[in-house]
């Protein structure tokens, strides 16, 4: 008899590309060892290029399928990313409320070819309703900026932005630095507003990225669900995402996606 892996559920959109959404979610936690299990919350039209429509879901289809999924299978952590709307936002805000399940919040904003994938009317309930509901935020530079109005020149100032956030009730905050020209390191910032974790990785000059937020917040809720604490289980998806993006290839015209096979 085989034992049962740990399971695992992203909140998020489609990518019709592959490389980002859910189907990075996915790949990303088969390569890690856990059952992946997903709540589709909008469909996008999507390739290297960009994305050239977005549809959502109606609030009852996102609350059936997480139901489905939590009332026979259970789930062992929770990952969210593309959320649309406010009135999704806050159904999945309300669904995670009550949840033991750790929840690794990915404040997906806008997508690398600047397209938006977050309505400028649900911001609030994002930091009213869902990062609340947050074991983990994992936002990047732009979102922390989107969120809270700090913005981040240098590595300093990340401090600022992880007060920030924290202050909206997530337990941990992970900012991600990756945008910042610190050199040949990309640095992340990972903590509870007592420990501070300082994460350090070899910046790979590779174009083909798409997909590396939704990438890193996927291993870091297949950390989570196999018992890891927090600050090993953002380590270990950090070293995870760094090998995929150095992987990354090219795929179409535009920008190509990090590599879950490696
Ligand atoms: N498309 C979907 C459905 C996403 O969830 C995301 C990011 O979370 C993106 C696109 C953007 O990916 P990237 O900014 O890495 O290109």
């Amino acid at each position: 008899m085989t034992t049962r892996p740990p399971l695992v559920l992203t909140v998020a959109g489609s990518d019709s590309g592959g490389g980002a959404g859910i189907q990075a979610d996915l790949k990303a936690m088969l390569a890690l060892g856990v059952h992946g299990m997903s709540v589709l919350t909008a469909v996008t039209a999507q390739n290297s290029r960009g994305v050239h429509g977005v549809w959502e879901l109606p609030e009852e289809a996102v609350r059936a399928q997480y139901r489905a999924v939590v009332d026979d299978i259970g789930v062992h952590a929770v990952k969210t990313g593309m959320l649309a709307t406010a009135p999704l936002v806050e159904t999945v805000a309300e669904l995670l409320a009550d949840t033991d399940a750790p929840v690794v919040v990915d404040p997906v904003g806008v997508s690398k070819h600047g397209d938006p994938l977050l309505a400028a009317s649900a911001l609030e309930s994002v930091r009213k309703r869902l990062l609340p509901t947050a074991t983990v935020a994992t936002p990047n530079l732009d979102e922390v900026t989107q969120l809270t109005g700090v913005r981040v020149e240098r590595e300093t100032d990340m401090r600022t932005a992880a007060e920030a956030v924290l202050a909206y009730g997530p337990r941990w905050v992970l900012v991600k630095g990756g945008h910042l020209p610190t050199g040949a390191e990309a640095v992340d910032l990972l903590t509870d507003g007592t420990e501070e974790h300082w994460l350090r990785a070899p910046r790979h000059d590779n174009r083909h990225t798409h997909g590396t937020g939704c990438t890193l917040a996927s291993a870091v809720a297949a950390g989570l669900a196999r018992g890891l604490a927090v600050p090993e289980a953002v380590r270990e998806a950090k070293a995870y995402v760094t090998g995929a993006i150095a992987a990354g290839f090219a795929l179409g015209e535009g920008i190509g996606p990090v590599d879950h096979g490696w």
